[in-house]
């Protein structure tokens, strides 16, 4: 597939262009070249004619594409490691914040969604929150609502939605069999 046949969804830098927004395909940086950061690794490899690299045979894991560990991240890896560190903060978060705390935390959370480097999913979130307002009273309020906001991304992409009544279980405690224990 050549870079000219495939759809495309492109970021403009300037603030009067509107993105060209299209339901599939590539998503373009503002370079006009396929953002590493939207796109994942075996549509990376498509468009640029490459024979993507698999995990070795003797993972246990998943058998996608990858790029190796060393590399920048694709949507994926930055996924994963951004909702490792959004869970986790709320997996440490206070049970009672101030009042100063609880401010900073929304100010955290706008500058995180301006900030992401998938500019789409960026977008997204942003959408998301300006109609589920942060909720940072408590650890339990908090956790519970970044599990909400992991979800509405789950049922974008079509994946299993999680159940938020045992998130501390997956980001704090661990699970109530013990594998998680030292
Ligand atoms: C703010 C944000 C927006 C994103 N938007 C997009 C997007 O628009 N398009 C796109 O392609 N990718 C997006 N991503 C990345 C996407 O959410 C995934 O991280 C990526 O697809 C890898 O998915 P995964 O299946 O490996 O697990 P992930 O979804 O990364 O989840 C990691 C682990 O978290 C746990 N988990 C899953 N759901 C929940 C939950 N609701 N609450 C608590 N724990 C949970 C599970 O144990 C899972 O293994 C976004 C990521 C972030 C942080």
């Amino acid at each position: 597939m050549t870079p000219g046949s495939v759809e495309t969804t492109e970021k403009h830098d300037t603030e009067t262009a509107v993105p060209k927004k299209l339901s599939k395909g590539i998503v373009l940086g503002p370079d006009g070249k396929p953002c590493r950061t939207c796109n994942d690794v075996a549509s990376l490899f498509a468009i640029a004619g490459k024979k993507p690299t698999t995990p070795s045979s003797t993972s246990t894991s998943s058998t996608a594409p990858t790029f190796p560990v060393d590399c920048p991240p694709d949507v994926e890896a930055l996924g994963r490691s951004s909702w490792t560190l959004l869970h986790s903060i709320t997996a440490t978060y206070p049970t009672t914040p101030t009042p100063q705390l609880q401010s900073e935390t929304k100010t955290f959370l706008s500058t995180f969604g301006k900030l992401y480097p998938c500019w789409v999913c960026a977008e997204d979130f942003q959408g998301w929150m300006s109609t589920n307002t942060p909720r940072v009273s408590s650890r339990s309020e908090f956790g519970t609502w970044m599990c909400e906001a992991h979800n509405a991304v789950n049922l974008k992409l079509g994946k299993q939605t999680f159940d938020c009544g045992r998130w501390e279980e997956r980001w704090r405690t661990g699970w109530k069999d013990g594998r998680c224990d030292f």
